[in-house]
């Protein structure tokens, strides 16, 4: 069959899979900003797409990438430049997550948590105020972690998921860091608990609670607990539907001891944080835009009959293929620029519209991807799914995304939908 396509645009002649999925042109990304997208995505592509069936099939830490993260700065993306590290802000960070998640999702998700230990306590805490004495101290506190990720490559984690209400923002974190001379002593339980076994460091959530005090969400501490410390360990098997290179086993605190430069942020930061710069919560999502990235490129070069490893057989000429393969187009041009408004505008005190916004940024990047991951397995059928071709991890991987807390899908719709008809206070009693 002979099928006749118009040329009248000349911008279709040119099928660009691989491309930057935000062309730094057409969404006005500065230079510096470009270079560290694309060396983000460069090494996704040429590398870590190699590597991710492996991780996958064997739920194995994707130790390699992080050596390789490390070769190329990306390790210290957010880290301030004086400090050794690119420098880049939370528009840059997310948009070369979402890069590296389109070509393994398990490298992005687990990359997003070390990448928030820098990113929390550099360019957001300087949004947030701070006494002089007390941001002297935090400037203090935070180089020492951050040359330890420069120049040793030391890995950060980000537990704070509990398996009760903490991690939705409902109540305090169960975990425990008791006062003591020099530092704390924490207790507690972490689960899915992902690089648990591969960090260097657990940015453990937890809850600063002095002898005969209640514990309160204000009291909110984040430390970087050393994974070597006496009384850390690491429980449980690992064995998920996807996201299996994440390794997020169960961690266990029993009096463990940690100095005060392990603290993150100063006492109140977190939870003044979590008040003042909400988008902090958003980060989980550029693994979820890749993958939906992901799912869309591999449709087309199937449909193309360019896919490696597959006979070259094309299908596209079908008029059903034509229109799955527009209703995942449409889908994938939503989620994208609902998520890069929503990453663009994240900063201290956002408007209560912007809050919203990025509530359904997070809903449409997690449940899209997996809606255009399903589409894609029923457009191009039986022989893409095949364990030989990445199409089945990317749709496992992705369905992965609305479950994450604190803004799991069910959790901003609740949101959106209350704060959308009440105002803070508001009652109906
Ligand atoms: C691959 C993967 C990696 C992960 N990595 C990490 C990590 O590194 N660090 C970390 O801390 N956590 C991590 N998590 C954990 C994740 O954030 C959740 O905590 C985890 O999935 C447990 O969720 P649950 O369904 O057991 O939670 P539950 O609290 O049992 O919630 C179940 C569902 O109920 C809904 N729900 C919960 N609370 C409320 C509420 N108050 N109101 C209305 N609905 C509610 C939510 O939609 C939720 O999905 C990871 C999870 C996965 C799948």
């Amino acid at each position: 069959m002979t099928v006749q396509v118009s040329k009248s645009v000349s911008a279709l002649d040119k099928i660009n899979l691989d491309g930057p999925i935000f062309d730094p042109g057409a969404f006005r990304l500065n230079d510096e900003q470009a270079g560290i997208i694309t060396t983000a995505r460069e090494l996704g592509q040429t590398v870590f797409a190699g590597r991710a069936a492996a991780y996958d099939r064997d739920a194995k830490f994707p130790t390699e990438n992080y050596r390789d993260l490390h070769r190329t700065g990306l390790l210290g993306i957010a880290i301030p430049k004086k400090h050794g590290g690119l420098g880049a802000g939370y528009q840059t960070y997310a948009i070369a997550a979402a890069e590296i998640g389109r070509y393994c999702g398990a490298t992005a998700l687990t990359w997003n948590m070390h990448v928030c230990s820098t990113l929390w306590s550099g360019p957001l805490a300087d949004d947030l105020d701070m006494d002089a004495e007390t941001r002297a101290e935090h400037e203090r506190r935070r180089a020492v972690h951050y040359k330890r990720i420069v120049e040793d490559g030391a890995i950060y984690s980000q537990p704070f998921s509990e398996g009760g209400a903490a991690a939705a923002g409902g109540v305090a974190f169960g975990t425990e860091a008791k006062p003591v001379e020099g530092g704390w002593i924490v207790n507690g339980k972490k689960i899915f608990a992902s690089l648990s076994g591969h960090a260097d460091y657990y940015g453990v959530l937890c809850t600063e609670i002095a002898e005969g005090e209640k514990a309160s969400r204000r009291n909110t501490l984040y430390l970087a607990l050393p994974a070597k410390s006496d009384g850390v360990s690491v429980v449980g098997d690992w064995d998920p539907l996807g996201m299996r290179g994440t390794v997020s086993r169960t961690l266990l605190f029993k009096d463990v001891f940690v100095a005060q430069d392990a603290a993150l942020m100063p006492r109140g930061v977190y939870f003044q944080a979590a008040m003042r710069w909400p988008h902090m919560f958003l980060t989980l999502s550029p693994t979820y835009v890749g993958l939906a990235q992901a799912a869309y490129d591999f449709t087309v070069r199937y449909l193309r009959g360019e896919v490696p490893g597959t006979p070259p057989v094309k299908r596209r000429m079908y008029p059903t293929k034509q229109i799955a393969v527009a209703q995942m187009q449409i889908k994938l041009e939503q989620v994208k620029a609902i998520w890069f408004q929503a990453v663009t505008e994240a900063r201290a005190n956002p408007t209560k519209e912007q809050v919203l916004r990025a509530y359904a940024a997070q809903y449409s990047a997690m449940e899209g991807a997996n809606e255009i991951a399903t589409l894609a397995i029923r457009t191009c059928g039986g022989q893409a799914m095949l364990k030989s071709l990445p199409l089945e991890r990317i749709y496992r991987d992705s369905r992965c995304g609305s479950l994450m807390l604190p803004w799991t899908a069910e959790l901003c719709l609740d949101r959106i939908g209350r704060e959308a008809l009440y105002e803070t206070g508001e009652s109906d009693e």
